[in-house]
């Protein structure tokens, strides 16, 4: 199933952020799919990989009247005065202006016009929140009816960190969406005996590396909220496992003069299994991507090899085709992106392991086309 409400589409045009992210993506892919719906419709089906939930029929589905994310869901993953600084406002526009890059070292802006905003900046804010709704709706719809699928058309923020937003991504929906879904029980097991989810994988595609996702996930782990890979299951905590394929080079873009200019933060945690791919070694992309997924398999010994969920954040950007500079250095062909996902989705199927999937970064005018294929191709 797909998971889409255009009324959640980000628009960053809207606000005078101009990077170039079309936010006609997901009305693109829909339309891709089937020209004859209309993108978002409640109810509407599509060939495969059928139902398209807007965010009111997904609740509904979940037997919730309301928002599922809340404050204390994002505090269980960034810093409480992080949270609270976005919350009460009083930071709010200087922290979405460093996340998008908005200014540059004079403070001059970049990128941005604010003199052709529609809306506020702070606006923003709502929007992003729910993509972290999104996400965790994403995972519970495919955890709903044992070995689930269930695509959600935004999300993928993968990048923001413990106690600030980086590259484009305020907050973490996928660290916050796995955190929030570990323990819960929302599906009978085939004996009809209710099933915890215990482990989660989070396997990350995008052409940048999830940095914010593996350090947020070794922050629980050092706070005793995590369990860590290998290590046994204290306290009734859950294991999120992060891979992360990315472009060997590139990211961050400034990691060191970052690092120089804000003494005392934390450095870049590795993910547990980190693949970067060089440029000009695209035909190893997906032979090196399977043995990640082994090596995962090998860390989840003590839960029988398997996950409860995989998590895919199934970033566009690698695409040869990507309107993003900084993603240039890969260079995946339509083919290579969409075998790509389809290795992980038939690993998932073929094993009866829910995923979600969220679409995570895809730049310019051609970043539909590869979740679009991919979908397409479901059978
Ligand atoms: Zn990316």
């Amino acid at each position: 199933m797909i998971l889409y409400d255009p009324s959640f589409t980000l628009r960053l045009i809207d606000y005078g952020i101009m990077i170039p992210v079309s936010p006609s993506r997901p009305d693109r892919i829909i339309e891709f799919l089937n020209s004859g719906i209309t993108a978002g419709t409640r109810g509407a089906t599509l060939p495969y990989p059928g139902p398209v939930f807007d965010f009111t029929a997904a609740r509904l589905r979940l037997g919730a009247a309301g928002p599922l994310i809340n404050r204390d869901d994002l505090e269980r993953v960034h810093s409480k005065a992080f949270t609270a600084s976005l919350y009460d406002g009083s930071s709010l526009a200087e922290a979405l202006l460093e996340t998008y890059e908005l200014m540059d070292d004079q403070g001059r802006p970049r990128r941005y016009e604010p003199e052709k905003a529609v809306k506020p900046l702070i606006d923003l804010f709502n929007t992003i929140l729910a993509h972290v709704e999104g996400t965790y709706l994403a995972c519970r719809l495919a955890l709903l009816e044992g070995p689930g699928f269930c695509y959600y058309l935004e999300g993928g923020t993968h990048h923001a960190r413990y106690d600030r937003g980086s590259g484009f991504c305020l907050l973490n929906d996928v660290a916050s969406a796995a955190v929030k879904v570990l323990g819960e029980t929302p599906h009978p097991a085939p004996s009809g005996r209710e099933k915890p989810v215990r482990l989660i994988w989070v396997v990350d595609l995008d052409a940048h590396k999830g940095d914010g996702t593996a350090e947020l996930v070794r922050f629980a782990r050092e706070r005793g909220e995590l369990a860590g890979p290998g290590g046994a299951e204290s306290a009734g905590a859950g294991c999120i496992l992060t891979l992360s394929i990315h472009m060997a080079k590139g990211w961050p873009l400034d990691g060191e003069s970052l690092a120089a200019a804000r003494p005392g933060r934390a450095p870049l945690v590795p993910s547990d299994i980190d693949i970067g791919i060089d440029s000009g070694e695209e035909a190893e992309y997906l032979p090196r991507l399977e043995e990640g997924i082994g090596r995962l398999e090998g860390l989840s010994a003590e839960y029988g090899g398997r996950p409860d969920l995989i998590l895919v954040v199934d970033g566009s950007d690698p695409y040869e085709y990507d309107g993003l500079a900084s993603s240039a250095p890969l260079k995946l062909t339509l083919d290579q992106c969409v075998r790509r996902d389809m290795f992980v989705y038939r690993y998932a199927a073929e094993r009866g392991i829910p995923s979600a999937w969220v679409l995570a970064g895809g730049y310019g005018e051609r970043a539909w086309e590869p979740p679009a294929h991919f979908l397409k191709g479901i059978r």
